[in-house]
């Protein structure tokens, strides 16, 4: 009897311990598929190309651009034998308005284009709205590039930082790096200095990115980041917005002529300086913004259509540019006048360093 207690008892404890080796096994696959891996932002497995611009068919906001810790991106390594494309801009949309079709035929040649966006341009709304523009701007790369619109979201570390990484799962010569600099809206009339713009010419000024990696920067510190991710990316080409703007941004207005957005200026001069820690090889290419609205349209019919298509990509996740009471099949106010146009600005401008390597584009 005694025996039998006894194996009895062994046979229980054995089912116990096979129990827990079990909901062990089951704890580690969960945490695995939860954490380890990098996030896979499936925001839709329908080709680009067929893919209908109702943004309400798009999957929510709330989990979808959340970051892995960080690690290597689980998508293949991007070949960039064709050349190496890394853009600055200071939201997600301006290389859409003032860098395309540049953007578009760098990568229809299969060159990497890497692009960072120093602001999270949430207006004031913080992370809904700033995951609502990192879809739009992921959706209109894709678009580009003309392959599903899947991404691998990992935590980049660089230059003793971690950013926010989307690389494109089909092409991945293509990622979005994102800084997510707070970036309230501009009151009416503006006349405010945003962040950027304040941590760009207030000395002493520190700002915190948004979460996930929650990143202090002061000028010098952005600077030094911004050349490590140069030095890092090793491109064949920088671009960048226009410098030369030199009305103070305290008194910058909102379509006055020759007037821009204080965070593009702050951009491209961070940029610059930036270029001048890490001098190159590699060749520079600033290009006009709001100012691009006082020429002459300049793009052929088939590049204004192109360039119309892949932005209404990005408008169908923007939830200000595409709300319920405004027809998103067609771009709105300024930016219907901007997707017609692309100004590149002439190597010589003021502040831009001197590099043989850079093309001579004169402004278009
Ligand atoms: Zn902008």
């Amino acid at each position: 009897m005694a025996a039998l207690t006894r194996a009895a008892f062994m046979n229980l404890t054995s089912t116990h311990h096979a129990a827990r080796l079990c909901l062990a096994v089951l704890f580690c696959l969960i945490w695995t598929l939860t954490f380890a891996a990098p996030v896979d932002n499936a925001v839709s497995a329908v080709p680009a190309s067929q893919r209908s611009l109702d943004s309400a068919s798009l999957p929510a906001a709330s989990t979808a651009l959340l970051p892995a810790p960080p690690q290597p991106a689980a998508a293949r390594a991007a070949d960039c034998r064709r050349g190496s494309v890394l853009g600055f801009v200071a939201h997600p949309d301006d290389d859409l308005l003032f860098m395309n079709p540049d953007q578009q035929t760098a990568i229809h040649q299969r060159q990497c284009v890497r692009v960072v966006y120093l602001t999270a341009a949430d207006r004031g709304e913080g992370q809904p709205y700033l995951q609502a523009r990192e879809r739009g701007i992921m959706a209109a790369y894709a678009e580009m590039a003309e392959v599903a619109n899947r991404w691998v979201t990992d935590g980049w570390r660089v230059g003793g930082r971690t950013l926010v990484r989307h690389t494109l799962r089909a092409a991945p010569g293509v990622q979005l790096i994102m800084l997510r600099i707070p970036d309230p809206w501009l009151g009416h009339g503006w006349g405010s200095l945003t962040p950027l713009s304040q941590l760009e010419s207030v000395a002493g000024t520190d700002v915190q990115a948004y979460a996930p990696y929650q990143e202090t920067y002061t000028r010098n510190s952005l600077v030094t980041l911004l050349a490590a991710i140069i030095q890092t990316e090793n491109p064949t080409l920088v671009r960048l917005m226009d410098a030369s703007i030199e009305i103070p941004y305290t008194k910058l207005c909102w379509r006055c002529p020759g007037h821009d957005h204080p965070d593009h200026i702050a951009g491209a001069r961070l940029v610059q300086d930036a270029m001048r820690l890490v001098p190159g090889p590699y060749a520079h290419q600033a290009y006009l913004g709001y100012p691009s609205q006082e020429r002459p349209p300049n793009l052929t019919d088939v590049q204004k259509a192109r360039k119309t298509a892949i932005f209404l990509h990005y408008v169908a996740n923007d939830t200000r540019d595409c709300a319920a009471n405004i027809i998103c099949s067609r771009p709105h106010g300024p930016e219907a006048v901007w997707v017609w146009r692309q100004y590149r600005i002439a190597p010589d401008s003021p502040g831009i360093p001197a590099n043989p390597a850079s093309p001579h584009l004169a402004v278009e």
